[in-house]
């Protein structure tokens, strides 16, 4: 059975990954920092869940050593939000926000990419978003940290594509999890309002995309951005 590794998967878009994987017959070991109730629900449910900072160099290399053969699939998912206005926001804040949502996607590709060039095969997605592309106002930090995770995706795509290695990235929208709690209802009707679809994307949105990219069938596919934004871009 091939194994998948998705940081941040007790929630939201990793959790909805975590078991889609599974389903489509993976070995799923995904990581958490805080959510222990979720993570132990999870393993009831066949999925290996370990705690993890994504900004673990050290913990994130264990995890790597201990996959046995090594992970087919990476999912890079672990990710926070921060809003407020450029010159509101602190330098350690401005650190924390790039640490997790990009330095974290290099440790955990650093962790596992050897056994990848090894087995020559590997599916590296991240998670980005759709304000990496577009940009949001007064959420700078993310939008650019976004960005660089793009950026990421096709320098790397490129460097592994010769060890048949598949780096992509995924675009979410505006997905309905614990990441938007801080708006209130009706920001959230509007902004299902804004999507052309009319309704706020769901986590199985994302993890049907991210099983796309983890099939061997996507081995043609390189450094590309998916959109799954229900149209918002
Ligand atoms: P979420 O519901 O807030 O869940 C975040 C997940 O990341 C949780 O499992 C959390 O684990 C984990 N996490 C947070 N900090 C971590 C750290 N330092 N190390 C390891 N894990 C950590 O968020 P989500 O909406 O599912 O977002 C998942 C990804 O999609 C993120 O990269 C986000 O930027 C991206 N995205 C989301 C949206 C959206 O609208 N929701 C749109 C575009 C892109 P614990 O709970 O255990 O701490």
């Amino acid at each position: 059975m091939e194994t998948a590794v998705i940081t941040g998967a007790s929630r939201g878009i990793g959790k909805a990954a975590a078991y889609e994987l599974k389903k489509a017959g993976f070995r799923v070991v995904g990581t958490y920092v805080k959510s222990e109730e979720q993570a132990q629900q999870m393993r009831a449910d066949g999925i290996e869940m370990i705690r993890c900072d994504v900004r673990d160099f050290e913990k994130a290399h264990e995890i790597a050593s201990s996959v046995g053969d090594g992970a087919a699939v990476l999912v890079n998912n672990a990710g926070i939000a921060h809003t407020s206005l450029l010159q509101d926001l602190p330098p350690d804040k401005w650190d924390e926000v790039f640490d997790v949502n990009c330095k974290g996607a290099y440790i955990f590709t650093h962790a596992l990419l050897p056994a990848m060039i090894r087995n020559k095969y590997g599916r590296i997605i991240n998670i980005s978003s759709m304000w990496g592309e577009a940009g949001a106002s007064c959420e700078v930090a993310y939008s650019a940290s976004k960005a660089a995770l793009i950026g990421f995706t096709k320098a790397l795509a490129k460097e592994v594509a010769p060890s048949g290695i598949t780096v992509n990235c995924i675009a979410p929208g505006v997905i309905d999890t614990d990441m938007n709690r801080c708006y209130d209802e009706q920001t959230m009707a509007g902004l299902a309002e804004e999507t052309p679809v009319g309704r706020l994307g769901t986590p199985s949105d994302i993890a049907a995309s991210v099983r796309f990219y983890a099939s061997p069938s996507s081995e043609f596919i390189k450094g590309q951005i998916l959109r799954v934004d229900g149209g918002f871009i």
